[in-house]
């Protein structure tokens, strides 16, 4: 029988039953560390429901989008429990986000409230927030840590008086009396519990709906994915703004009753001590973050023994690389694909066995669909093709978003039928394993971070004197793909390579600023006058 063939369902429809569930069977055991600090379940359910009583307050409530706008702190979990408990939708941003990513969300999506941080709140948010729907701002201390050289401090980040009025601390909700308790919304699976900004194919973010129903099943499938058994820790390796630190750690760890392991962001040293003391289990991460880990200095005898069960997702992976890797952590890294447009995977190698690599392509299968999951190769008229010749992947299933926020022209064009265009080419081989070989969309993959050419080029049209931009991704090393940017000059004016960058870097999040500009006399054209991106980026 084929490993994923038995169809499962999720025992809750919504994300808050599945979170009540595990509250009442797990209240009194761990399920966030932080650094020092170990929160359990009642614990954070303690702090969700004060949080969500003061939502209420502040008039925010069914379909009321939240933003949080952390890194992985155990306050990003609060507040998304916080958000659903009143019917709200949670929207997370990226932490690396600058001032003009952060209000064009904002803005996106209408939050109405922003959950931040200290740093990310002085740096960027204060000057954001005021111009936008936001109507109140929530500032969590917590633990960070800060690098010295090569040196790494770790400190509490309190919230200081100098926040201003308008702002509230996290700890002074949580020190609140805990209220009447508000009667939840009835919400169902249908409900929208997050919106997962994203690109899709081309153009500017849009938000992937994750409905309740997405999200409790995609937990159900994970948990059956890794085996993983009621208080085997999750290691937060993944940035839990995105779907995979989403799904594959905190509705994983609801869903087992599982500590999760976070670490405030990654760094190898930090990330490598949390593992010595909380000896985690499992971890899906992108291959980078991974590799990170093995090769880092600061490993010890002993450091990966806990880690059974490893998954890897949202980059390619070389399968010179998997073998390495399988030699340093003692454990095999599993393949496993999705999207945000999927709440995470769709498809993924089956514990405990080997993806095969196309001898053709030399690429590692990404895995075989999982549990209620269908996935198809069409070409270009939509037809299915035969296994072994190449086509976009379509992937139809329990775990497909409802479509992109407020913009049915986008989420029309993502469909065929009930099956989502992936964009995402690849085929399927005689055995059912499915490959990916290239993208239909223009889309640039730097260590599992998507970056989209449209909007660097946006930004390089912002410059003076730039006249044309065109952004293609060139190999890396170490990122798997990177970013390079050709310009033509505006006559008269005259700029150089590292001025553009530094514009660049100004503008946008540190992983999407190109790396290498290029500026050329003329660009490589179409008869009818488009600039052919192909050609740049061969
Ligand atoms: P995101 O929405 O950020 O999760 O990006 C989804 C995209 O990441 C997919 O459409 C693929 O192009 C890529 N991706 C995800 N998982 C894998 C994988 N296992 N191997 C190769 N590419 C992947």
């Amino acid at each position: 029988m084929k490993p994923f063939s038995t169809p499962i369902a999720s025992p809750y429809s919504t994300v808050v039953e599945m979170w009540r569930a595990a509250v009442d069977e797990a209240g009194d055991r761990p399920f966030l560390h932080s650094f020092d600090a170990t929160w359990t379940f009642a614990e954070v359910d303690d702090r969700a429901r004060t949080f969500a009583a003061e939502l209420s307050r502040a008039g925010v409530g069914r379909g009321d989008r939240v933003a949080l706008y952390t890194q992985n702190d155990p306050i990003f979990v609060v507040g998304l429990i916080a958000a659903l408990e009143v019917g709200g939708i949670a929207v997370p941003i990226n932490p690396m986000n600058t001032t003009r990513e952060l209000r064009y969300q904002l803005e996106d999506s209408g939050a109405r409230v922003l959950v931040t941080i200290p740093s990310l709140y002085r740096a960027v948010a204060q000057d954001v927030v005021g111009d936008t729907a936001v109507v109140l701002t929530v500032v969590g201390g917590h633990t960070q840590w800060t690098q010295q050289g090569e040196e790494v401090e770790i400190s509490e980040a309190r919230v200081g008086e100098e926040l201003g009025a308008d702002v509230l601390s996290a700890e002074s909700i949580f020190s609140q009396e805990r209220r009447e308790e508000s009667v939840p919304p009835d919400i169902s699976a249908e409900d929208i519990a997050v919106l997962t900004y994203t690109s899709g194919t081309t153009g500017k973010p849009k938000g992937a709906q994750n409905t309740h129903g997405n999200l409790v099943f995609n937990a159900e499938s994970y948990l059956e994915i890794t085996g993983l058994e009621p208080g085997q820790p999750v290691l937060g390796i993944a940035p839990l703004f995105h779907i995979t630190g989403m799904v594959g750690h905190i509705m994983l760890a609801i869903r087992a009753r599982s500590p999760l392991v976070l670490s405030h962001r990654f760094h190898p040293a930090v990330m490598l001590e949390s593992i010595r003391r909380r000896r985690p289990v499992f971890a899906v991460g992108a291959i980078t973050a991974l590799m990170a880990l093995a090769d880092s200095p600061a490993q010890e005898d002993g450091d990966f023994d806990s880690l059974t069960t490893i998954f890897s997702g949202g980059a390619p992976i070389a399968p010179a690389l998997a073998d390495r890797l399988e030699g340093i952590f003692g454990a095999y890294v599993h393949n496993i694909y999705g999207m945000s447009e999927t709440s995470s995977p769709t498809h993924s190698v089956p514990r405990g066995e080997k993806a095969p690599v196309d001898p053709t392509s030399g690429a590692l299968s990404v895995g075989q669909p999982i549990y209620c999951t269908r996935s198809r190769i069409v070409d270009e008229n939509g037809d299915d093709c035969e296994p072994g010749a190449y086509g976009e992947i379509l992937s139809a299933g329990p775990q497909i978003t409802s479509g992109y926020w407020e913009n049915p022209d986008a989420t029309a064009q993502a469909f065929d039928g009930e099956y989502l265009r992936t964009g995402d080419v690849g085929f399927v081989d005689g055995d059912g394993w499915f490959y990916l070989v290239d993208r239909k969309k223009d889309m640039i993959n730097a260590s599992g971070y998507k970056v989209w050419p449209r909007e660097v080029e946006d930004v390089l049209y912002g410059h003076p004197a730039v006249s044309e931009a065109a952004v293609v991704g060139v190999p890396d090393p170490y990122r798997g793909e990177t970013v390079k940017a050709f310009v033509t000059l505006k006559s008269g004016h005259r700029t150089d390579a590292d001025e553009l960058i530094a514009h660049c870097r100004a503008n946008m999040a540190a992983y999407k600023y190109p790396r290498q500009v290029e500026i050329m006399e003329e660009m490589p054209k179409t008869a009818t006058g488009k600039i052919l991106r192909r050609q740049l980026r061969d």
